[in-house]
Order: structure tokens, then C-alpha cells, then sequence
């Protein structure tokens, strides 16, 4: 679903990704962990064209992210043609951006009937599945004030299903809510994971990455310092510098 080969992206004279391969097969969770300016938050926004790759090739369910491909030439595409891949693609961030005056139900609404035009009836009747499905159903009519963090973090993720993704991204979806909060944004991530949805998340949670990810990536100073099985990179890491990140969150 997502592949990538020797990925580059500098800002300016910073080199912050310095070749990055990695695979993530469809309905695999992948975990990203590092320290903190390794580059993964600008990897997953690679992923989402929210950033251009300057370098290597990085390719989302086959297709080549930011360019088409027309024989052996490649074209860049288009602002409106980026604009339709990306919402083939959730997100959801650490801080939950759910839109302040609407409620959450409105919230999960807003981009089918924008961006899908699907109807309202269809929306709100896929919404409100959603709602339950994060735990929220008497949640629907509330504004963001009205909720908690884990409960924003939830509709948030409810927000980004409503579009039907084939791929989910998180970065650092529970670093920013109180710890009581934090297992049930995990319960509703390890559903999804178990339903199939092929996911990327960037993530402090050792305990989750090792329980759901199917893969674990550490990433240290824009490159991947070591890849494998939760059991290989989290139980018996092998570089000095993977055992020393674990060694500062475990
Ligand atoms: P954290 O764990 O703190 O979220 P991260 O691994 O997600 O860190 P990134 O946000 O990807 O790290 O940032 C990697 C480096 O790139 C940092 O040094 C950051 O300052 C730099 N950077 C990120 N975005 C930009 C930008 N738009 N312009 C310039 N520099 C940037
Ligand atoms: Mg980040």
C-alpha cells in the first residue's frame, strides 16, 4: 500500500529524510518511532502530499505520490489532481483540528457532502455509524468544547473514515491527552487495525506498537536506523541507537 525508496526531503540546507525505504503491505499496521526532529511527522506528510519529495521514488497503492506517469515520462500532477488523492488518504494529528462550531456529528458530515457530494441523509447516516463505532453515539449533537480530548481524538478519527480511506495516517494521535484518555483512542485504533485498515502511525505507545503494529520502524536523524517485527525491534533491538531511544520511553 505505501512504498518507499530512498525517499529525500530537505528543508532548505536541512536534510531532514536521507533515504528512506520502507513497505507497508495493504491491511499491515506499520509503527513509526524516534526521537523527537528524526522526521517522521514530515515522512507521513510526504506520504500525503502535504510535502514534495525531492528525491527516490514513494508510492501510495501503486501509484507514484505527486507525479503521474505516461509511458516512461513523468508529470507532476496537478493542484486539484493532489487535492483527489489525498482524500483517499486519513489523517488525524496530534491535535484534533475538529471545526470549533460544529458538532461532532456536523464534523464527521462536512467533507462527504463537500468534497464527495454525497447526500445528507447518506452522510449522517454514515456519521452517526461512525459515531458508535468510536463509542460516541450520545455524543453526536455536542460541540468540541463539550468533549473531552480522547473524545475530540475519536470523532477526529470518525472524521477521517467518513471518507472511506485506503489508508490511514497518524502522528502521535494520544501525546497530547491527559493518560486516562489515551486507552480508549487505542481501543478504537486497535478495531480498525483488526477490521483491516492498513495504517501508519508515528507513536510513543511501546505497549500498542507492540501489541497491533505488524511492523516497527526507528527512525533516528532522517533515516530508517532499524526496521522489523515489535519483537525484534522493541524486545531485541539491535543498534546502540534504537536501544537507546527504548531504553529513555520504555
Ligand atoms: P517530533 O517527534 O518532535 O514530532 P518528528 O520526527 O516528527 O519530531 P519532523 O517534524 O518531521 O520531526 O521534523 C524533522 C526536522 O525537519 C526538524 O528539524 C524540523 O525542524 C524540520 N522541519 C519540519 N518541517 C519543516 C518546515 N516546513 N520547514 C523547515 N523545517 C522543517
Ligand atoms: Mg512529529
Amino acid at each position: 500500500m505505501v512504498k518507499a525508496e530512498g525517499v529525500c526531503k530537505r528543508f532548505g540546507p536541512l536534510e531532514v529524510l536521507k533515504g528512506i525505504d520502507l513497505e507497508v503491505q495493504p491491511g499491515e499496521v506499520m509503527c513509526i518511532i524516534g526521537p523527537s526532529g528524526s522526521g517522521k511527522s514530515t515522512f507521513l506528510r510526504c506520504i500525503n502530499h502535504l510535502e514534495k519529495v525531492d528525491a527516490g521514488r514513494l508510492s501510495v497503492d501503486g501509484e507514484l505520490v505527486g507525479y503521474q506517469q505516461k509511458g516512461d515520462k513523468l508529470y507532476e500532477l496537478k493542484e486539484d489532481e493532489v487535492a483527489r488523492k489525498r482524500r483517499e488518504i486519513g489523517m488525524v494529528f496530534q491535535r484534533f483540528n475538529l471545526f470549533p462550531h460544529m458538532t461532532a456529528l456536523e464534523n464527521i458530515m462536512e467533507a462527504p457532502v463537500q468534497v464527495k457530494g454525497s447526500t445528507k441523509a447518506a452522510a449522517r447516516e454514515f456519521g452517526t455509524a461512525l459515531l458508535h463505532r468510536v463509542g460516541l453515539a450520545e455524543k453526536e449533537k455536542n460541540y468540541p468544547r463539550q468533549l473531552s480530548g480522547g473524545q475530540q481524538q475519536r470523532v477526529a478519527i470518525a472524521r477521517a473514515l467518513a471518507m472511506s480511506p485506503k489508508l490511514m495516517l497518524f502522528d502521535e494521535p494520544t501525546s497530547a491527552l491527559d493518560p486516562e484518555l489515551v486507552g480508549d483512542v487505542l481501543g478504537v485504533m486497535r478495531e480498525l487495525a483488526e477490521e483491516g485498515m492498513t495504517m501508519v502511525v508515528v507513536t510513543h505507545e511501546m505497549e500498542f506498537a507492540r501489541e497491533v503494529a505488524d511492523s516497527v520502524v526507528f527512525m533516528d536523524g532522517g533515516v530508517v536506523v532499524e526496521a522489523g517485527s515489535p519483537d525484534d525491534v522493541i524486545r531485541s533491538p539491535k543498534h546502540e541507537r534504537t536501544k537507546a531511544f527504548l531504553s529513555r520511553v520504555l
